[in-house]
């Protein structure tokens, strides 16, 4: 049996299996392939009588890259004719699997497009780049070969847990007003959190709405439902899921105790000030350094922070504000989940009679979620990083994009980059191996 490495070199770089090169130029950057197929004798469709060769049409076809440059393949395309009087096929043409009728790409090059894009996170423009195609091609397989893989229904099977978010998919111009979308996110304990879909607004309706179209069975198996207590999704939740266990997402909580330090720091501001932060005012330069957990300040930025606070907060409220906000972190950070609740629980006795406000009004809100707020720690895994970690992750392909204009090609990119897992087989390395094709 001949093995791979023993057919013509050309052909084993092709790896068409039905194809044969025959030629091979380089034009203007590009690689040029003449191949042909390796049937000599075949049958007519119609009538099973043996064909008669009829001549040949050249077609031409992009394929994957080679040695980084844009490829096309040549195929000299067979013409057969039946001869049988009694049969009505007169001619047609040999056929491919890999080279549909009047494709722009071959099939492999397709599924690697989708693949560049929904698994290595390329924008759709790179990747036409590479082929040498344009952005519609692309998109065209990303669509033929990503949309099976997200609508599987398997995608969805055994989720126990879930987050919901919501993020601005495309911001407002001349034309459109803001564009929200809500995330629902897969938290089901022991498993790395996906995106399990996206769907357009940003209400409790957007969300009630997609639990109501999975199956009874399916939401009875949720036990375990992340919320972000300020939006509608609470109701969804209670008539949709009335029997899973709602727990405040430690994002949400966490961000909520830095938004209240914003708030009391622009009033101090304003009243030391009597205007908006400017950047050389003391408490506006320090506005970001402010909104990150104290375990992750250099001595520098604390140092930073320290001369802001005395020179822009004289009744110390922002430093009392940050304090809170730190001490809602540490909620979540603590070493163990009784130490946690403990922390917890000073959170909800002390906030909400704080004389500050900003800091009295989350008391309360803590207060009015006292059940949520305290689940977190009844529900092992109900962690703080998924629902975050999604939300960078779906910035990130916004960006990347530079913005999408359609919802469709937008949920279907997303979900490729965020609601699967691509298994990556990783290549052998070629340093500590003897080269195989000379032994
Ligand atoms: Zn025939």
């Amino acid at each position: 049996m001949k093995g791979q490495g023993s057919r013509a070199p050309a052909v084993t770089l092709l790896g068409l299996q039905e194809f044969v090169v025959l030629a091979a130029a380089e034009l203007a950057g590009e690689v040029e392939l003449l191949i042909e197929t390796t049937e000599t004798v075949t049958g007519c469709p119609r009538c099973g009588v043996i064909a008669e060769p009829h001549g040949r049409r050249p077609v031409s076809v992009r394929d994957l890259p080679i040695a980084g440059r844009p490829t096309v393949l040549v195929w000299s395309k067979r013409l057969w004719r039946c001869n049988e009087p009694l049969c009505q096929q007169r001619t047609w043409s040999e056929r491919s699997k890999e080279i549909r009728p009047r494709s722009i790409l071959t099939e492999r090059a397709r599924r690697w497009a989708m693949l560049r894009v929904g698994a290595h996170a390329e924008t759709v423009a790179g990747v036409a780049r590479q082929l040498g195609v344009g952005w519609h091609t692309v998109m065209r397989a990303v669509r033929d070969y990503g949309q099976p893989l997200v609508e599987d229904p398997n995608r969805l099977a055994a989720v126990s847990g879930l987050g919901v978010d919501e993020h601005v998919w495309a911001h407002a111009g001349p034309r459109r007003r803001t564009g929200f979308a809500t995330g629902i996110v897969d938290l089901t304990p022991g498993r790395a959190p996906r995106l399990l879909d996206v769907v357009p607004g940003r209400s409790g309706n957007a969300y009630s709405g997609w639990l109501k179209r999975q199956s009874q069975m399916w939401r009875d198996g949720i036990r375990l439902a992340a919320l972000d207590p300020f939006r509608g999704y609470a109701t969804a939740l209670s008539t949709t899921l009335p029997d899973a266990v709602r727990v405040l997402d430690a994002f949400h909580v966490v961000k909520l105790g830095n938004d209240m330090v914003d708030q009391v720091r622009r009033r101090v501001q304003q009243e030391q000030l009597g205007h908006r932060g400017h950047k050389h005012d003391p408490l506006y330069a320090v506005r970001r350094l402010l909104r990150r957990g104290r375990e992750n300040l250099s001595r520098h930025a604390m140092a930073r922070i320290e001369a802001a606070l005395e020179a822009g907060d004289p009744d110390w409220e922002v430093t009392i504000a940050w304090c809170c906000a730190q001490q809602l972190r540490e909620v979540y950070h603590a070493p163990t989940e009784e130490e946690g609740r403990r922390r917890a629980q000073v959170a909800l006795a002390t906030l909400h009679s704080c004389p500050i406000p900003e800091v009295a009004r989350l008391g309360r809100t803590l207060r009015a979620w006292r059940p949520e707020f305290l689940a977190y720690f009844d529900t092992a895994g109900a962690s703080n990083g998924p629902t975050e970690a999604i939300n960078l992750l779906i910035e990130k392909h916004r960006r990347d994009a530079h913005g999408f204009r359609n919802f469709a090609n937008y949920r279907l990119r997303l979900l490729l980059a965020c609601g699967l897992n691509w298994h990556s087989e990783r290549t052998a390395r070629i340093r500590t191996r003897r080269p195989r094709i000379v032994a």
